[in-house]
């Protein structure tokens, strides 16, 4: 563009021109490029800026969006809120519905129990009670809210019957109830006749809960039957005593009966006859048999039956049951057997009479279901440490025996096996009931073991104390040595208990019923080793054998067994001891060791003098009273006595009695208990007043009772009589108490020939 001419042309001035120009132009080139680099910064600028701002925009709209997201969380959770929130107050709704459903139903409940119910809050305010509740103080009215002094207060004042009883000591004892932990309930009479029953409970929290039952019903029906029981009580009182009287009304003639057939059966009778009359006599004594039983059943019945526990020997007492069922074993062809341990005592305190019954219903039941074989009554027993025995005794058959089902109720009332091999027997069924209650009344228990066709074993055991000195035990180092024994007593039962002790000590034993048969023993049979002589005896005296035996020239020892040994006075030189009767096994054993070992000499029991001897040509005949009203027992009696030799008044009453024995000063009387006018009791009483106050030797009376009513008895001993003997009279009862209270001034008045009195 600039040409060289034209520089030349414009030298000075032009050049200048020129270098302004294109300084100018530089200068414009400068700030085009300075422009165009400040443009291209700013463009790099602008980048960075707008790349900037883009990461911006994008970080927002992530942002944005999360935002969005968590906003849509929020609302649908908040929706879930929403419609959970309504299914809340939905069931709150509900529930509310129910809890008021529920407290309605409860509080109809509590209205509709016929019951009063309330509770009490632990400051003891009322805080809730059913109508029936509130009636019961309805005369003062009351509120929730109410304190419970407030409402004891209103019982006592205005509600409750107290009988008397101080309101506040009342009021006192109601709030003392309440301190323990287990309340007794407490009934409360109210003013209208309703009996109330407070029934309260002390909750967890202290709160009270308390219920008022009407018991008002409960209580007349209670009264009720009270009544009826006390009506049901005399009825049976009335029974049992119209059953006495019966059983009495009934014995009284068939103790005419029984009498008469006996003594028709001593008369000259033909077979015929003598049938009829045995029949008569054996029926009239099962008869009265089944009226004891009835009589003995209602007593127990009637809770009338006592116990009167005394000494008795139980051996012997075993021994004279077996010895009364004899007869019917011996037709049957049955051995009576009996076991009594050895090594027990023989005697204890108990009742003898109730212990008798039992074993006469045990073995008189074997003996009745019982064919063929053997009845064996065994007696096992253990002492205790308080020196008692427990005692085992067994009543063992061959009998019919008893089935599994039937074991069960033969104890019960009037309860027989009903089958046919039993129809045969007659009874009443009331025997075992009668014996296990007696078996009970003494404490113990009775069981059975039977097997059909096989046999029974009845069993009962009891606890008795021993009634004879202790430490008389066996002494088995000293065995018995003797071989034979002979032994000599009018009463068979003595010689069975003595021959079966002997046997088990080994002995043979010869038993002879009186003095002549025992000397016809001694000279024709084998030597004995020992002889045991009773001491009194119809034909001949112990002390007077023993003289004819030594006479004889026979050297064995003798043992003279006396119930009575001071009556044989010095006339027992001849014995090597002299034994007390009952005699004491123990006795009896040591008496024999000491025989068997001569060393040891026997001791002699000491004996006291001899009473004044009598002479049978002066001696008067015995005085006898008899006081009885029943003329056909008058008769009975009369002939039973009629071999006697004594002489026999009759009176028709107490008073009779009385006045006779006044007069005719008798060595005993025989005194009936009911009798008209005065009865045996009063004339006894009368008569041991009379002799205390004149100081007289009391006169033996031996009462003559129906089957002794329990009571009775006491009632009998209390009035001073010494013995009483039941009714039907046997002879040989009356002969013993006749014998035994024969004075020495007087004759004999049993003849020898009367014979055993057993
Ligand atoms: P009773 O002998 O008067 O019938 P019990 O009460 O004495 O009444 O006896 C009830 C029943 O028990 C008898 O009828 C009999 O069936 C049965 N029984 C009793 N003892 C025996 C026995 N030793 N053997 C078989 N059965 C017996």
């Amino acid at each position: 563009m600039v040409g060289p001419a034209r520089g030349a042309a414009l030298r000075g001035g032009e050049a200048e021109t020129i270098l302004s120009i294109a300084e100018k132009l530089a200068k414009e080139r400068r700030a085009r490029l300075a422009a165009e680099r400040l443009l291209e910064q700013k463009k790099r600028d602008l980048f960075a800026a707008n790349s900037q701002l883009s990461r911006h925009a994008r970080s927002l709209s992530d942002q944005i969006v999360e935002q969005r997201q968590g906003l849509e969380l929020a609302r649908t959770e908040a929706e879930s809120l929403k419609g959970r929130n309504s299914q809340v107050l939905h069931d709150l709704e509900r529930a509310n519905c129910e809890a008021a459903a529920a407290q309605r139903r409860l509080w109809e409940a509590m209205e509709t129990i016929g019951d009063g119910f309330a509770v009490f809050d632990v400051d003891a305010r009322l805080v809730i009670a059913n109508q029936v509740y509130l009636d019961l103080f309805a005369t003062a009215g009351i509120a929730l809210g109410d304190s419970y002094q407030r409402l004891l207060q209103i019982l006592s004042d205005e509600v409750a019957e107290l009988d008397g009883e101080d309101a506040q000591d009342w009021r006192h004892e109601m709030l003392e109830r309440l301190a323990p932990d287990e309340i007794e309930p407490m009934v409360v009479r109210l003013a209208d006749g309703r009996h109330i029953r407070f029934v309260d409970h002390r909750g967890e929290a202290g709160e009270l809960v308390s219920m008022a039952l009407d018991i008002t019903e409960a209580m007349e029906r209670e009264a009720e039957l009270e009544e009826a029981r006390a009506r049901a009580e005399a009825a049976n009182r009335a029974k049992s005593a119209f059953l006495a009287n019966m059983s009495h009304e009934i014995r009284t003639p068939m103790n005419g009966v029984v009498g008469m057939a006996e003594l028709l059966c001593g008369t000259d009778l033909t077979d015929e006859q003598r049938l009829f009359a045995e029949t008569i006599k054996s029926s009239g004594e099962a008869l009265l048999v089944i009226i004891n039983d009835v009589l003995d059943y209602s007593k127990i019945e009637a809770e009338k039956m006592r116990l009167y526990p005394e000494r008795f020997d139980l051996e012997r007492c075993l021994h004279e049951v077996m010895l009364l069922l004899q007869p019917k074993a011996r037709e049957k062809g049955l051995k009576l057997l009996v076991d009594f341990d050895l090594f027990l005592p023989t005697r204890y305190i108990a009742d003898p009479g109730r212990m008798r019954q039992i074993l006469t219903n045990l073995i008189g039941n074997a003996v009745k279901f019982t064919s063929a074989g053997h009845v064996l009554a065994r007696v096992v027993g253990i002492e205790r440490a308080d020196h008692d025995y427990d005692l085992h005794v067994t009543i063992e058959d061959t009998g019919i025996g008893i089935a599994a089902d039937n074991v069960d109720h033969i104890f019960g009332e009037f309860n027989q096996v009903e089958d046919q091999s039993n129809r045969k027997f007659e009874g009443t069924g009331l025997g075992l009931a009668i014996t296990r209650q007696l078996v009970e009344l003494m404490g113990g228990t009775i069981w059975v073991d039977s097997e059909p066709g096989q046999g029974s074993c009845f069993g009962f055991k009891v606890t008795f104390a021993p009634a004879e000195p202790a430490g008389a035990a066996v002494q088995p180092d000293r065995p018995v040595l003797l071989k034979r024994a002979l032994i000599v007593d009018d009463v068979q039962i003595n010689r069975v208990i003595l021959e079966r002790q002997l046997q088990t000590y080994g002995l043979e034993v010869t038993n002879c019923r009186t003095p002549a048969e025992a000397l016809q023993a001694l000279a024709a049979g084998p030597a004995f080793d020992v002889i045991l002589t009773d001491h009194d005896m119809p034909e001949m005296d112990g002390p007077d054998l023993a003289d004819r035996i030594r006479a004889a020239g026979v050297t064995v020892p003798i043992l003279l067994l006396s119930s009575q040994p001071d009556a044989a006075g010095d006339r027992t030189a001849e014995m090597a001891a002299v034994l007390q009767k009952p005699v004491l096994r123990s006795q009896l054993l040591k008496v024999l060791q000491d025989l068997s070992h001569p060393a040891k000499a026997a001791d002699f029991v000491p004996i006291a003098a001899a009473p004044a001897a009598r002479s049978d040509e002066e001696a008067r005949a015995m005085r006898v009273l008899a006081a009885e009203d029943n003329r056909t027992n008058q008769l009975v009696f009369r002939k039973m006595v009629a071999d006697f030799d004594i002489e026999l008044q009759f009176a028709g009453n107490g008073r009779e009695a009385v006045e006779l024995w006044r007069s005719f000063r008798p060595d005993m009387i025989f005194m009936d208990i009911s009798m008209p006018e005065m009865d045996g009791r009063e004339a006894a009483r009368a008569i041991r007043a009379i002799e205390a106050e004149r100081g007289l030797a009391p006169v033996p009376i031996v009462a003559l009772t129906a089957h002794a009513m329990e009571g009775d008895r006491a009632s009998i001993l209390a009035a001073g009589i010494d013995h009483y003997l039941t009714k039907p009279l046997k002879k040989a009862a009356i002969a013993a108490r006749i014998a035994e209270n024969c004075p020495a001034t007087a004759r004999p008045a049993i003849p020898a020939a009367s014979g055993e009195p057993a």
